[in-house]
């Protein structure tokens, strides 16, 4: 497809009135196909005697429950005999996936092909509106597997006219780049940082690649380390963040947010606390509804759906690319949120701190954070290890200081804590010397280690 265009011209640029009644007629059908082919909602409607046809529009959801990911594995086996959520015939389930749980039993997740064909769908709109096309070679550098992401993002390409190279690894040979030219590269941050290190490494330059964007998702992230793998490359860095539940939302060549595709996923910010959904502009929980096209089918149908994920609806006006669908602030997860002393403190709040731009003349970008309680938990101090080319060469004085400046700006109280019952300590390493370079899995960056 040509570049610069609309992968589905009409629904992107749908006006806003004509958007919110396609909403609410995929609502009624969406709540309708779970009454009927979802055990678990069948049951709850009739348990609460509630009339599924009193659900006319999206606002009506709230009177639905949130299911959160511990209500699915409740709801399958080995907790019951059968999966409540399964919502299609297995003659009509293409796929199965599970979902790596950070605790127990795995979520199943069952995919119809015209489940697996919407979520190409919202994958070819997002790389379309970053300006690939017909002709782009991406390499893919996300795992393949039980995540759909890197499979979806194949399957998309299909559509768009691009060519993928399905590395599912960024530690591909520099042969890659040179024999196939590649025009983008997906993948996280901090692979596509170690990727421009190893080329430079290689005296070969990433800022005279053939690489012209790159894409990062399935974590969120400091702007302040997007801007540094973006200067390494010297091309623009997009975000998408995706899901197996289906939330694929992506930056356009604007940068003013993520714009989810609201035809085929509903998305309303919940307030845990409150019981309700909050307003535009307001910070809350991403709860997720599935859309479905009038007769269309799905094999796991969720109604408000706790990602966990906190976020902010930034804009329901049409963007300036000439997408009407609304955009959304990089969801932050939940389970990377640590309180101390009254404060939440994210993941990205030390990313943030480790990535100012001074100290990236020292530091590689990978660090690990630990959080200790003294005596009660009135006293609490958050280690910081921050990986360096060379400990013996660190301004390591400068390098605290532009941390502690950047963490303290947005926290108020723990700037006043700072001294008195809140300490900060740092942690030089050699390359290779952090704790999460022994653990398997995903780095757990930020850790909670009081009692
Ligand atoms: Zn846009």
């Amino acid at each position: 497809m040509e570049k610069g265009s609309f992968f589905n011209d009409r629904i992107e640029r749908l006006p806003r009135a004509d958007l919110d009644a396609l909403i609410d007629e995929r609502v009624r059908y969406t709540v309708k196909y779970a009454f009927e082919n979802s055990p678990f909602y069948k049951k709850w409607f009739s348990d609460h005697q509630i009339n599924p046809d009193t659900i006319r529009e999206h606002e009506d959801l709230i009177e639905l429950p949130l299911v959160s990911g511990g209500v699915i594995r409740t709801h399958q086996p080995p907790a019951t005999e059968h999966f409540l959520f399964k919502s299609a015939d297995w003659k009509d389930i293409f796929t199965i996936h599970e979902t790596s749980g950070t605790s127990g039993v795995p979520k199943s997740f069952f995919l119809t092909w015209e489940d697996w064909a919407r979520y190409a769908e919202k994958y070819a709109r997002i790389f379309m509106s970053q300006g690939f096309g017909s002709g782009d070679r991406v390499v893919i550098c996300a795992s393949y597997g039980m995540n759909i992401g890197a499979n979806t993002m194949t399957l998309a390409a299909r559509d768009v006219g691009m060519s993928i190279i399905p590395t599912g690894k960024c530690n591909f040979p520099h042969r890659i780049l040179a024999s196939y030219q590649p025009t983008g590269i997906v993948g996280s941050v901090f692979k596509l940082v170690h990727l421009a290190r190893r080329l430079s490494n290689e005296d070969i330059s990433p800022r005279e690649s053939s690489v012209e964007r790159l894409i990062i998702g399935g974590e969120s992230f400091a702007e302040e380390s997007r801007d540094y793998l973006s200067e390494l490359w010297d091309r623009p860095v997009f975000n998408t963040y995706g899901s197996t539940e289906g939330t694929m939302c992506g930056e356009c060549v604007q940068h003013t947010g993520l714009h989810v595709p609201e035809d085929m996923v509903h998305l309303d910010v919940y307030d845990p606390g409150m019981d309700r959904f909050v307003a535009d502009g307001e910070c809350g929980r991403a709860v997720l509804t599935t859309l479905l096209p009038v007769g269309g089918k799905s094999g796991t149908l969720l109604l408000n759906y706790d990602t966990e994920d906190t976020t902010v609806v930034l804009s329901r006006d049409p963007c300036p690319c000439g997408r009407t669908h609304m955009r959304i602030f990089t969801p932050q997860r939940e389970s990377e949120t640590v309180w101390i002393l009254g404060t939440p403190v994210n993941r990205v709040d030390i990313e943030r701190g480790v990535f100012q731009r001074p100290n990236m003349e020292y530091l590689t970008g990978e660090y690990e954070a630990f959080v200790y309680g003294q005596d009660d938990e009135d006293e609490v101090i958050l280690r910081v290890s921050m990986e360096c080319h060379d400990p013996e060469e660190t301004d390591q004085h400068l390098v605290m200081e532009q941390f502690l400046e950047s963490f303290f700006r947005n926290k108020p109280l723990l700037a006043d804590a700072y001294g008195e019952n809140f300490e900060v300590t740092f942690y030089f390493t050699p390359p290779g010397a952090l704790e999460l370079y022994r653990l398997k899995g995903r780095p757990k960056r930020l850790v909670d280690r009081r009692e």
